[in-house]
């Protein structure tokens, strides 16, 4: 599935193509995805010029001029790639957004649980978003907000990052990587956090997904490659996925467990 690094890195790659160009159509062979794509989104940024890419949490938003925003998410198994018309369009190529420059947005997405949104609304306010937690890489997320928000809550400190009413971005892998880089306990209760360990887990968090965006733009460097799909990298991980091998500080066995029917992966030695 992709993640915030994911989402983050095509953005990036994406942006100089299309960037200050203007719509020309928009093709959309599947309106089905998640919820439906709006019949009146090719009409309502025809001609417009795309202004700012930018993103929050897994969202892209493509900002076009005379404020009309296009919501973008890419569910289980979206991408984006730029091509040109030469690409002949794929089964699952559900939306081109052909831009002046000849370039085209293309989504895939087998599975349709992505969704491609318009609103004219001020867009960090749509349902969507207007309930997000803070970016784990801006300025917003400390140690006093994420130690302000656990206080009292009895639910796991797995659980409590994965919420994205408390801070946005923190995928299934990227939580069991970061409680590991910051030696607590997957189980622990959010609220028992000490300040100290709350500053140790906010660096973690934005290490772990500064470290796999900074991986992914060395991986994904073209996005607008004319055969396959961008893959999506696989990070060196410390834990995720090594049930019963060792741990890289102390050798005792990875332990899997499964917390709200997801699979946790920790030390039982390091992570208290
Ligand atoms: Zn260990």
């Amino acid at each position: 599935m992709p993640e915030l690094p994911e989402v983050e890195t095509s953005r990036r790659g994406i942006e100089p193509h299309i960037l200050n160009k203007k719509i020309k159509s928009v093709v959309i062979r599947q309106h089905q995805l998640r919820w439906p794509i709006p019949g009146q989104l090719p009409d309502r940024i025809n001609n417009l010029k795309l202004t700012r890419l930018s993103r929050r949490g897994k969202y892209l938003l493509l900002g076009f001029g005379n404020n009309e925003t296009v919501i973008l998410h890419l569910g289980m198994s979206g991408s984006l790639r730029i091509c040109t018309a030469a690409t002949p369009a794929g089964k699952h190529d559900h939306i081109d957004f052909v831009f002046s420059n000849k370039k085209i947005l293309r989504l895939n997405d087998p599975r349709k649980f992505g969704c491609v949104l318009l609103t004219d609304e001020p867009v960090e306010s749509h349902k969507l978003l207007a309930k997000l937690g803070p970016e784990p890489l801006s300025e917003d997320f400390t140690a006093d907000y994420l130690y302000a928000q656990s206080r009292k809550r009895r639910c796991a400190i797995k659980s409590f990052i994965m919420n994205s009413h408390v801070v946005v971005g923190v995928g299934n892998i990227y939580a069991s990587e970061a409680l590991f880089l910051a030696g607590i306990n997957p189980n622990r209760k959010a609220g028992t956090l000490s300040k100290t360990r709350c500053f140790k887990l906010v660096e973690a968090i934005r290490h772990i997904l500064d470290a796999a965006i900074k991986q992914g733009g060395t991986t994904l460097r073209d996005f607008s490659r004319e055969n396959g799909q961008p893959g999506y990298f696989a990070q060196r991980l410390q834990v995720y996925g090594r049930a019963q091998q060792a741990c890289n500080i102390c050798g005792h066995a990875i332990k899997q467990i499964s917390q709200l029917n997801r699979s946790t992966f920790y030390c039982t030695t390091c992570q208290k």
